[in-house]
């Protein structure tokens, strides 16, 4: 027994036999199998799936449905569907064989992928490039190589005769990050018997942080914050620079901001956010492991966790809601008193929230009648009252999910310290946690810190995570559908 991996877990009474366990849960992808896996990572890559004239989330949802139905999965368990012709998800269904022992388990999996200019890059961003222990592309991290992973591992499983204990279900899908056809949200809206599942697992957060190539902490998403925009909006009459009057709608913009730079949401914790600062204070020393264990403390300790936030913005965001301004307009002449002044304010809602909550809370902050709070929708839509509805508050991870992920983690990145956490930032679980469902975001994707791509420029992946992550993923599956 590894003695870090039992301590990350300890608080959910998970301390595993992770070696014996683990030894016996990889089987690791044959030569051919990698050649296979490559060409379907090198497939996604190329097709431009991006929101934009010309990308097609469809065209890639197809070629996938293509190979599975080449593979010989039948019809009847093959769905491409959604509502727009270039939005197409896919949906494939392993099924049983026999009575299906538990309800299924659906990995959910993004297409989409955040639009790249060849300009901006040194390769082609839809090109699957191979240089110096990387693949290059638009997707290598964010997610078409968690996608191919997926797609690789349910073939290779239906070609070695596999049989689950319970359906299997990979949902491929739209709009994840912009657009109008989110795949996630139809799905579980319109289609439900199609998805509905005992949990969801969503490779598109967590994974495994390397240091200097040495496997550190293995990040289990159990929960996320919830994504919302404000436009705040200060109007005035106007009028000629010359003749200036208190009344003003930059400064009265700028009060308002003022107030929220000095504003800072209520302190909380909950359970996976408790889990996650529990295993931390065993690591910390000194000062930072003593705020630690006094933020945990009933009453938690306010200075303590003042301190914290101090002292790392990601502890800051793990204890509360936070909101910020991130875009500034003002004003229409040199020589003229502004009429408008407006900023956008960014917000990451803490479960149990709504973002409506956090306007009225926006609002009398500002307390300032002559400003207006309205709501950005995802779309970009300016409303003038957010939705009511609130992130699920998160239970425990549940030992069987996180039994096989740590075992098989473990069997892989030996020593690495699996840990369940808060998202800051939002994905696509959230339409399934809002419909009921527990939802573990896990990438099985192994990244320095400092390298993290996702959005950006030259975006890449070490070959190396790749051929690990099949790895997990087939011997993830396999677990979770042998129970
Ligand atoms: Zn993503």
């Amino acid at each position: 027994m590894r003695p870090n991996a039992c301590l990350a877990v300890a608080a959910l009474a998970l301390c595993l036999p992770l070696a014996a366990a683990a030894q016996s849960a990889i089987t690791p992808a044959s030569p051919a199998d990698r050649a296979d896996a490559e060409a379907i990572f090198k497939q996604l890559i190329e097709i431009n799936t991006t929101d934009t004239p010309r990308g097609s989330v469809t065209a890639g949802t197809q070629a996938m449905e293509k190979r599975f139905l080449d593979a010989g999965f039948p019809r009847q368990d093959v769905h491409l569907l959604g509502p727009n012709p270039k939005k197409m998800n896919l949906v494939v269904r392993y099924p049983a064989a026999g009575t299906p022992s538990e309800k299924p388990v659906l990995f959910l999996c993004h297409m989409d992928v955040v639009e790249a200019l060849r300009s901006d890059w040194h390769t082609d961003p839809f090109q699957f490039v191979e240089k110096d222990g990387y693949w290059y592309g638009r997707g290598t991290q964010d997610m078409k190589d968690s996608d191919a992973g997926l797609v690789a591992s349910f073939l290779r499983l239906h070609r070695e005769g596999y049989k689950p204990r319970r359906d299997l279900i990979l949902a491929l899908t739209a709009d994840e990050e912009g657009g109008e056809y989110n795949g996630a949200s139809w799905l579980v809206t319109q289609h439900r018997d199609l998805v509905d599942a005992a949990y969801v697992i969503n490779p598109d957060s967590g994974g495994v942080e390397l240091d200097h190539g040495r496997a550190e902490v293995a990040d289990v998403e159990a929960t996320e914050k919830v994504y919302a925009d404000y436009q705040v909006t200060a109007t005035n009459r106007g009028g000629h620079s010359s003749l200036p009057r208190p009344d003003n709608a930059i400064y009265e913009l700028s009060d308002a901001l003022e107030k929220l730079a000095h504003y800072s949401f209520p302190f909380e914790l909950n359970e996976v956010t408790r889990t996650y600062f529990g295993n931390l204070e065993k690591k910390e020393t000194g000062q930072t492991a003593a705020d630690i264990r006094a933020i945990l403390a009933d009453p938690p300790d306010m200075q303590a966790a003042a301190r914290l936030s101090a002292e790392e913005p990601s502890f800051n965001s793990s204890f509360r809601t936070t909101c910020v301004a991130t875009r500034l307009a003002g004003g229409h002449a040199n020589n003229a008193l502004p009429q408008t002044a407006q900023a956008n304010v960014n917000c990451r809602i803490f479960p149990g929230h709504s973002p409506e909550e956090i306007r009225q809370q926006l609002i009398q902050l500002f307390a300032d009648p002559k400003l207006t709070v309205k709501y950005v929708s995802d779309s970009g839509v300016v409303l003038n009252a957010a939705p009511d509805r609130k992130a699920i508050v998160p239970v425990k991870p549940i030992p069987e999910v996180m039994e096989p992920l740590t075992a098989i983690t473990d069997a892989i990145w030996p020593g690495v310290v699996v840990t369940p956490i808060m998202e800051d930032g939002a994905s696509d679980s959230i339409y399934f946690a809002q419909a009921g469902y527990a939802t573990y975001g896990y990438s099985a994707i192994a990244l320095e810190r400092d390298d993290e791509r996702a959005h950006g420029q030259d975006e890449r992946l070490p070959m190396d995570s790749y051929w690990k992550s099949l790895d997990f993923w087939y011997a993830f599956t396999k677990a979770l559908g042998d129970r």
